[in-house]
C-alpha cells in the first residue's frame, strides 16, 4: 500500500484519521470488530462504531471502558426498529434468533440501515471520515461509501485460507457446479489453491441452510472485490502463503492485523455483550482451574451460535465423562432451558465432581484458554475460537458445525498441524439440528487423542505453542500485524490541507 507522508522538513500538521466501523450483530463478527476498534483507538485513531440501539446498549461496558481510558472511541446507535423490519421485537443480535429460518431475514433486515447510516455520515462535521470498515454481511454500505466518496475496507470474519478458497471457488464457477450436483457427498476440488482443498455441497463456501444465502454471498463477494482493501484477523506467520495468494487474486491491499484480541481485551466488558452474568462466575471458574494440574483440562465450547438439542448435549456429556479427562464444558442458557436437561447436567456434575465443571451461559473464553490448566480445546472451529486457541498455544480437537468451519478445520489439522478431527463431515443446522448426533464414543476418542501423551499429541502441542509465540510477536512492535496496523493508519493519515487519502 502507498501512503501520503508529509514532505520532510515541512511544518504540515497531521490529523489523526477517523475510521467508521460497521459490524454485523452476531458475536463471532462483533467481537473481533470491537477488538479492532479498541486497537485503532489505542493507536490514536478516532473510531465510530456504528450499530443498532439495543446492541449499542449492550456495548455500554465497552464504551465506559473506552471513556475511562480516554480513548477516542464512540458507539453510535442508528435508528432501527426490529419490528418495523419484520423481525421479532428486540431482535438486534443473532443471539435473539430462535429459529433457523430467521437468520437470513435478520441479515437482510439490516439493509434498512443504509439511509440512517448515510444521514449520520452526512451530518458529521467536516472533514468526511477517512474510511469505512464494513463487515462482509453488510453489503448495503457499499453504495453509501461510493456516494459519499469515502474509501471502504472489507472486514472479513474467517481465516484468510477460507477467504482465498471462497474467491477461487467463485473465480472457477465452483458454486454453480456444486449447486448443480445431485450427490450431497460428492467432493469437489477448489482450483487454484496452493494446497489441495476438497469440499462437498455442504462445506463449499457460501452455502448455508437455504439458497437465499447465495444472493447475499454474491453481494458480499462483490463488496469484497470493489473494496479499497481487506482487513483480516490473522497474522503472516500463520497464513502467509494464503495471504499472498489472496492479495494477488484480489489485486488489493490485504491488511493482516491479528490476533486482534491480544491487546488486553477486557473480558468483563465483553461479557455484557454476551448478555449474562459472566463476571460473577469469572472467579469461580478461575478458582476451579487453579486447582487442576497444568495442561490437564479439556475446554469445550461451541461458540456463540450453535444450539444443541438435549440428545446431542447428552452425547457430549457422556463422551467427556467416558474420556476420564478433567473438563470445563460451556453449555448455553438456551440449551439448559428444560428441567430434564438441568437434572441431567446436575447428575453429570455429581458423577464427575472434582474433575468436571459445567458452566451455563457465557464463559470468559480468553481467560480460560490462557489458563495454564487448559491443555486442549474441543471447538466448533469458528475462526475466533480457533485463533484464540492457537494464539494461546492450545491444541484443538475439531468438530466443525457449519459454514467456513469445515475449511478452518482443514487449516488447523492438515496445514497447521495443531488439531485432531472428530470426523464430522456434514454441516448441521445452527439451531436444534435433528440429524444423527455425533456419538459419545467419538467425543471420548477425540478428547483422549487430544489430551493423551504420544508422539502426535506432543507434536500438536509443540506446534500450537510455536504459533502462540509467533502470534504474540506479530502483535508486538516490529511484528507483522503491528507494522501493518501502522501502515494502515498512515495510509489514511491526512496532512492538513490535503484531500482524504486512499490506500
Ligand atoms: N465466546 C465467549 N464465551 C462463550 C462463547 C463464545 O467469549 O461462552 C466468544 C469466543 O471467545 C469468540 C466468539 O465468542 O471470540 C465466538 O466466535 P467464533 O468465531 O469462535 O464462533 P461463532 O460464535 O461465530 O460460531
Amino acid at each position: 500500500p502507498t501512503k501520503n507522508t508529509p514532505i520532510a522538513g515541512s511544518t504540515a500538521k497531521q490529523a489523526p484519521p477517523h475510521f467508521v466501523l460497521v459490524p454485523h450483530a452476531g458475536h463471532g463478527h462483533l467481537i473481533p470488530m470491537l477488538d479492532l476498534a479498541h486497537l485503532l483507538a489505542l493507536r490514536g485513531v478516532r473510531v465510530s462504531f456504528v450499530t443498532t440501539p439495543l446492541t449499542a446498549d449492550r456495548l455500554g461496558g465497552i464504551a465506559d471502558q473506552a471513556a475511562r481510558a480516554k480513548l477516542p472511541l464512540e458507539i453510535v446507535a442508528l435508528p432501527f426498529s426490529a419490528a418495523d423490519a419484520g423481525l421479532p421485537p428486540d431482535c438486534e443480535n443473532t443471539d435473539k434468533l430462535t429459529e433457523n429460518e430467521q437468520f437470513l431475514p435478520f441479515v437482510n433486515a439490516m439493509r434498512v440501515l443504509a439511509a440512517p447510516f448515510e444521514a449520520y455520515l452526512r451530518a458529521l462535521a467536516p472533514p468526511r471520515p477517512s474510511c469505512i470498515v464494513s463487515d462482509g454481511s453488510n453489503p448495503w454500505t457499499v453504495e453509501v461509501a461510493r456516494r459519499l466518496g469515502i474509501p471502504r475496507l472489507f472486514f472479513h470474519g474467517p481465516s484468510c485460507f477460507y477467504s482465498l478458497c471462497d474467491l477461487k471457488a467463485l473465480e472457477h464457477g465452483l458454486h454453480e457446479k456444486v449447486g448443480a450436483a445431485d450427490d450431497e457427498e460428492e467432493t469437489h476440488v477448489i482450483p487454484g489453491m496452493p494446497i489441495r482443498v476438497e469440499v462437498t455441497k455442504g462445506t463449499c463456501p457460501g452455502y448455508l441452510l437455504e439458497p437465499g444465502w447465495l444472493v447475499l454471498h454474491d453481494e458480499a463477494m462483490e463488496a469484497m472485490r470493489t473494496a479499497d482493501g481487506v482487513v483480516i484477523n490473522t497474522f503472516m506467520d500463520l497464513e502467509g502463503q494464503f495471504v499472498a495468494g489472496y492479495q494477488k487474486a484480489l489485486g488489493k491491499p490485504v491488511w493482516t492485523l491479528g490476533p486482534l484480541f491480544l491487546h488486553n481485551r477486557d473480558d468483563e466488558a465483553l461479557a455484557s455483550c454476551g448478555s449474562t452474568t459472566a463476571a460473577v462466575r469469572h472467579d469461580a471458574i478461575a478458582a476451579w482451574l487453579d486447582g487442576q494440574t497444568p495442561g490437564s483440562v479439556v475446554y469445550v465450547n461451541f461458540g456463540s451460535l450453535a444450539r444443541k438439542l438435549p440428545r446431542q448435549l447428552f452425547e457430549v456429556g457422556h463422551g467427556l465423562e467416558d474420556s476420564g479427562k478433567p473438563f470445563l464444558w460451556v453449555v448455553k442458557e438456551s440449551e439448559v432451558a428444560t428441567p430434564e436437561v438441568q437434572e441431567w447436567l446436575s447428575a453429570l456434575e455429581a458423577r464427575t465432581a472434582g474433575r468436571g465443571l459445567v458452566v451455563r451461559g457465557w464463559a470468559p473464553q480468553l481467560a480460560i484458554l490462557s489458563h495454564r490448566a487448559v491443555g486442549g480445546f474441543l471447538t466448533h472451529c469458528g475462526w475466533n475460537s480457533l485463533l484464540e486457541a492457537i494464539a494461546n498455544g492450545v491444541p484443538v480437537a475439531t468438530w466443525p458445525h457449519f459454514c467456513g468451519q469445515f475449511l478452518d478445520e482443514q487449516l488447523a489439522v492438515d496445514v497447521l498441524g495443531v488439531g485432531v478431527s472428530i470426523g464430522a463431515t456434514k454441516p448441521v443446522l445452527i439451531l436444534d439440528d435433528e440429524s444423527e448426533p455425533v456419538p459419545r464414543h467419538d467425543v471420548a476418542r477425540v478428547v483422549s487423542a487430544l489430551m493423551d501423551g504420544g508422539e502426535e499429541a506432543e507434536e500438536r502441542r509443540r506446534k500450537a505453542k510455536e504459533y502462540g509465540e509467533k502470534a504474540r510477536r506479530a502483535m508486538e512492535k516490529g511484528g507483522s500485524s503491528y507494522e501493518n496496523m501502522t501502515r494502515l493508519i498512515e495510509s489514511f493519515t491526512r496532512v492538513e490541507g490535503t484531500k482524504t487519502n486512499k490506500p
